[in-house]
């Protein structure tokens, strides 16, 4: 499902002493199958943008379009359907685990939407699996006695299990460790590719970003700054640094090569990438 973001903006609080304007004329599109990095400073506007996604926040003006129709048009009972196309996976979604076991948990979603018992367990086990955790070694545990990254499974597992054609992730690695980062991040990889689903992944890794997606929307104080490729966004060092980015390490590594080799590559951004430029020029 493609998703059209035609002139949004968003204040909060309007009208009242502490008025924010926290999006400005947002206008992008989010094509169907694509994998879109999220990426600005705090405060940038990242949540606030995605929230309007699934109708959980109303512009201020301008509007959302999925599949070429107005989610702002919509009655209700039609913006809660809307919403298990597009599933949003919130900052520290653990903290919205709240059944006694993690079955009951995954299986809230399915549930609402009204589904047979057998589909709801068929769902609820597919999508445990997904998200890498043994179904039958966490089905009757309290999701507050697994690991903080196995919770944070849980809750996407929860979203998934809704099957979106959309799955929206708000920082989803978050305070892990740097192994339950990077088994997250080999999940959302895996189901963009396997399942082509559209994804909209926000962090704060430019490392992550790099690496993983299609293209990157580059906020800064409720602007767009660049949507653009990666190839495109990491030779922009002034721009990004001026608005409290930086580019990969390894990119910075590249340019400082240049000065050596003036033949490199700087627009490069994964490490691997920089092996097999490096060895190709210093081969000759
Ligand atoms: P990000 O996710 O990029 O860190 P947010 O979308 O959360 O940014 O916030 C954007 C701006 O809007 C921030 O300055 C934040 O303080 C402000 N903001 C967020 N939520 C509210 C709210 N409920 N009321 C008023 N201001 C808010
Ligand atoms: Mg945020």
């Amino acid at each position: 499902m493609p998703v059209e973001i035609k002139n949004l903006s968003h204040v909060y609080s309007e009208g009242s002493p502490f008025e924010f304007q926290a999006l400005k004329d947002i206008d992008i599109t989010i094509e169907d199958g694509s994998f879109v990095g999220i990426i600005g400073h705090t405060g940038s506007g990242k949540s606030t943008l995605i929230q309007h996604l699934n109708g959980l926040l109303t512009p201020t003006s301008g509007t959302v379009l999925v599949d070429g129709e107005d989610i702002f048009s919509k009655k209700k009972n039609e913006l809660i359907q809307l919403r298990h196309h597009i599933g949003l996976v919130f900052q520290y979604p653990e903290h919205q685990l709240f059944e006694e076991t993690v079955h009951k948990d995954v299986a809230f979603g399915p549930k609402n939407q009204g589904l047979s018992e057998d589909e709801i367990n068929q769902r609820v086990q597919q999508s445990i699996k997904m998200v890498g955790l043994n179904y039958d070694d966490v089905k009757d545990k309290s999701p507050f006695e697994l690991s903080g990254g196995q919770m944070r499974r849980v809750a996407i597992a929860g979203v998934l299990a809704m099957e979106p054609s959309v799955l929206i992730l708000d920082e989803p690695t978050a305070g892990l460790d740097p192994r339950g980062r990077e088994e997250i991040l080999a999940q959302i990889k895996y189901l963009h590719k396997k399942k082509k689903m559209t994804v909209i992944l926000v962090s704060h890794s430019m490392e992550d970003i790099g690496r993983l997606v299609e293209k990157i929307l580059v906020m800064n104080a409720g602007e767009v700054v660049f949507y653009d490729s990666p190839n495109r966004v990491f030779t922009e060092i002034e721009t990004l640094e001026r608005i409290g980015l930086a580019v990969p390490e390894v990119t910075y590594l590249m340019r400082k090569l240049k000065e050596k080799y003036p033949e490199i590559r700087e627009d490069i951004f994964t490490v691997a990438a920089a092996k097999d430029e490096i060895l190709k020029v210093i081969r000759g």
